[in-house]
């Protein structure tokens, strides 16, 4: 089967590419449904000061579980998302949730300073997004300091378009711009000055061959010596082990998260997390 793009050429599809194309529109599909359907759902990850343990915030991460196919992970959706145009759908419904559980744990007393909602870059090509964000945290009675937006780099594609002028606009709202996955991808030094960030989140790649891999901690740790010069705060994702942690203690890391504390959470799984951190620190010291 030939197919015509907007340019005009013909792209021949082999019957294995065709059988990849319909299994995208399936889950397309499904995908829709499960957005009109509420299907979707938000766990949150803690994301604390590598020592004392004090909590920063919490990360928000989309979860999806499918009638018959079960739980389809976000590396798999969120791409399905973007070429089926339903990411803006998505980064609507996250912040809306993000916001409503935070507000509602705020009046349980349960005091989390922030969440952190992932965005596509898409979706700043959409310069009414400021405006939603500030109706979202005005419906809820949040301060902007208790949202965070985390972007990537490939922000940085769209140059002639508005999306940056949307990114401007968003961060002077108030709320934090956090650039995820850094030191991946379309990674340079000079994104990181022409954005307004307020915080870099170090890959977890580089945790991941952080022991053996004396590139990745010298990178890590010049990337830690950018933000504080930077006044940045500097998370670590991926932190899975103890030797980590102290390495990254040591190098003056503001913020980490990872498996070694806690996998992302259903907000009641936060919520017994918090009590249980809450009792160990008033009992045994920790080592
Ligand atoms: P991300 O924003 O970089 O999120 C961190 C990912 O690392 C999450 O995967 C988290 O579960 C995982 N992770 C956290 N700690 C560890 C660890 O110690 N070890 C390992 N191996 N992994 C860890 P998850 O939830 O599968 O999400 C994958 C990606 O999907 C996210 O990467 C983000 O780019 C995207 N995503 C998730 N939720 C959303 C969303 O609501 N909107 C958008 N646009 N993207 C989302
Ligand atoms: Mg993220
Ligand atoms: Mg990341
Ligand atoms: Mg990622």
């Amino acid at each position: 089967e030939a197919k015509k793009t907007q340019r005009g050429t013909i792209h021949f599809f082999s019957p294995e590419m065709d059988a990849a194309l319909q299994q995208r529109l399936h889950l397309g599909n499904a995908l829709r449904e499960a957005i009109a359907g509420n299907a979707l759902e938000l766990h949150y990850q803690p994301q604390l000061a590598p020592e004392s343990r004090a909590l920063h915030g919490v990360e928000a991460l989309a979860r999806w579980t499918h009638p018959t196919l079960g739980r389809i992970a976000p590396d798999k959706f969120i791409p399905v998302a973007e070429e089926t145009d339903q990411i803006e759908a998505i980064g609507t419904w996250s912040l809306g949730e993000a916001c409503r559980q935070l507000a509602l744990w705020r009046a349980m007393g349960i005091d989390i300073p922030t969440v952190s909602v992932n965005l596509s870059a898409l979706h700043f090509r959409n310069s009414a997004l400021p405006g939603f964000i500030a109706g979202v945290l005005d419906r809820y009675g949040l301060p902007p300091r208790c949202l965070t937006v985390e972007i990537t780099e490939s922000i940085m594609v769209d140059r002639g378009g508005r999306t940056l002028e949307t990114v401007r606009a968003v961060r002077d709202l108030g709320v934090g711009l956090s650039m995820d996955d850094f030191g991946t991808g379309f990674s340079s030094l000079s994104n990181i000055s022409r954005l307004p960030i307020s915080e870099l989140k170090i890959d977890r790649s580089f945790m991941q061959h952080f022991e053996q891999d004396g590139n990745a901690q010298a990178l890590v740790r010049a990337v830690i010596g950018i933000g504080q010069s930077l006044g940045l705060d500097v998370v670590c994702e991926g932190v899975e082990t103890e030797p980590q942690r102290r390495f990254l203690v040591e190098l003056g890391c503001s913020v980490v998260q990872g498996y070694l504390f806690s996998r992302p959470l259903t907000p009641d799984g936060l919520v017994a997390w918090l009590a249980e951190q809450a009792g160990a620190a008033a009992g045994t010291p920790r080592r």
